[in-house]
């Protein structure tokens, strides 16, 4: 957690989610001057900063005419949130107790009481279950075309993607960078995509659209090499590939709330129609948490803004809000506007002399397009991929993101 002084042992707010619902409730909160606690999650909803961080360009969220990279917009909103006062703390809730008042969270680390909570956990990426899926997950399987895309094994090789939505064809868009061609592996005879992302897959020709089409099985040695499918007319068939991508919508991150708060017939939060109030008083919820329907950023960061009010105006009903008092009307900018104005490089102007380079093709770029066979004998599948050496031997590796505490830990335990 953040070294800022807290007003009380019993916080006012905290927000679980760190996606644009959670930090779009932060900024309000904090901007209502009572110090929110974001409790960041790290591992069991994803990543921290939610969908949008395994996203590339977001050209629907306002704002931004030439579109915005998924995770420069949520450093963006993290920044915000934080000028205004918002603490944040990295962990994941497990458990919340919601039989006395205040409420306790159980975190990975401790317990923290509040006087409210605004749940915005968002939603994980689904998994499939055909037959070898475990043996061949991060070995040619993945749930994330944008984070593992540039692996060297999937170079030039053919791919696959199994989905119709926006996800599928944004990857299967995505994926024709590094595969010699991409298999878009269909259940039914539609795209539920947008218009404009349909028309997209349509007119690349490195994309071959199977309708009617399931996977059922992985197979291959060490590396995935072919998918088993099954077409609901011409029955059984087999499609050699390197890389299977999973995009087949999501599942909403409720798990870690057991039955204390009453969920729909789908598992998403239980809400009355276009209002934050769970069916626990005190206790409110937005984003993909509550929304099976609409599930964008931007109706993400609207809910999370009428959670923040609704909370705000709740505690002051109890008469339960502790205020802080600021030194200045206005807080110091936390950023200088030319860190966000600078150019992200791309293909064009990468310049692999330079010390410092923007954005995540400059990353592949150097620690994987540059050095592909260093990647490859080092058995880097994906990114984010952290290895530990002493002595030049490799000791451990973490695939995907990790708690700091764990690195330290490990760190400390080889010396
Ligand atoms: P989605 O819209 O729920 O689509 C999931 C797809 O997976 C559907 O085509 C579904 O098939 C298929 N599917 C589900 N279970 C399957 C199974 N067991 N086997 C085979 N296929 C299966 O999910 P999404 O694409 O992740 O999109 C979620 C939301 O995010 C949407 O609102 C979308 O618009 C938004 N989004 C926007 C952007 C963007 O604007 N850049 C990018 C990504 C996502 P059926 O169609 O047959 O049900």
């Amino acid at each position: 957690m953040e070294n800022k002084e807290k007003i009380s042992n019993v916080e006012n707010v905290v927000i679980i989610g760190s996606g644009p619902a959670g930090y779009t409730a932060a900024i309000y909160a904090a901007r209502a001057n009572l110090q929110p606690l974001l409790v960041t999650g790290f591992n069991s909803g994803g990543i921290p900063g939610g969908q949008l961080m395994t996203t590339t360009f977001v050209e629907n969220y306002p704002g931004f005419p030439d579109g915005v990279l998924g995770p420069e917009l949520m450093d963006l909103m993290k920044a915000q949130a934080e000028r205004w006062g918002t603490n944040l703390y990295e962990s994941d809730v497990v458990s919340i107790n919601t039989d006395s008042h205040p409420f306790e969270l159980k975190t990975l680390e401790g317990t923290i009481k509040s006087n409210s909570i605004i749940i915005a956990t968002g939603a994980s990426a689904n998994r499939l279950g055909v037959i070898n899926e475990d043996k061949f997950w991060s070995k040619g399987i993945s749930a994330c075309a944008i984070c593992d895309g540039a692996t060297p094994q999937f170079r030039g090789e053919e791919l696959a993607v199994i989905g119709g939505g926006d996800s599928a064809c944004e990857e299967a868009a995505y994926l024709t960078k590094y595969g010699s061609k991409v298999h878009l592996i269909v259940r039914s005879e539609k795209l539920r995509a947008s218009a404009a992302m349909v028309d997209r897959v349509k007119a690349n020709p490195k994309i071959e659209i199977h309708w009617n089409t399931k996977v059922d099985k992985a197979d291959g040695s060490e590396w995935l090499e072919r998918i088993e499918t099954i077409h609901s007319q011409e029955g059984k068939g087999e499609i050699n590939i390197k890389g299977l991508f999973y995009a087949i919508g999501h599942t909403p991150n409720t798990k870690f709330l057991g039955n204390k708060i009453d969920l729909d017939n789908k598992g998403y939060i239980a809400c009355k129609s276009g209002r934050p109030e769970t069916s626990i008083e005190g206790i409110f919820a937005a984003g993909d948490v509550v929304d099976s329907e609409w599930r964008q950023g931007v109706t993400a960061a609207g809910t999370g803004c009428m959670a923040a009010l609704a909370t705000e105006r709740w505690l002051a009903e109890k008469n339960l809000a502790k205020t802080i008092v600021r030194e200045t009307p206005e807080p110091e900018k936390k950023l200088n506007s030319s860190d966000f104005n600078e150019e992200e490089v791309n293909e064009d102007t990468f310049d692999s002399n330079s010390e410092w380079q923007k954005g995540s093709y400059a990353l592949r770029k150097l620690y994987i397009d540059k050095d592909q066979d260093i990647a490859k004998q080092a058995g880097i599948n994906g990114t984010p991929t952290v290895q530990l050496f002493k002595e030049k031997l490799l000791k451990k590796q973490w695939q995907g993101v990790k708690q700091r505490s764990e690195f330290k830990e490990a760190i400390k335990n080889i010396i």
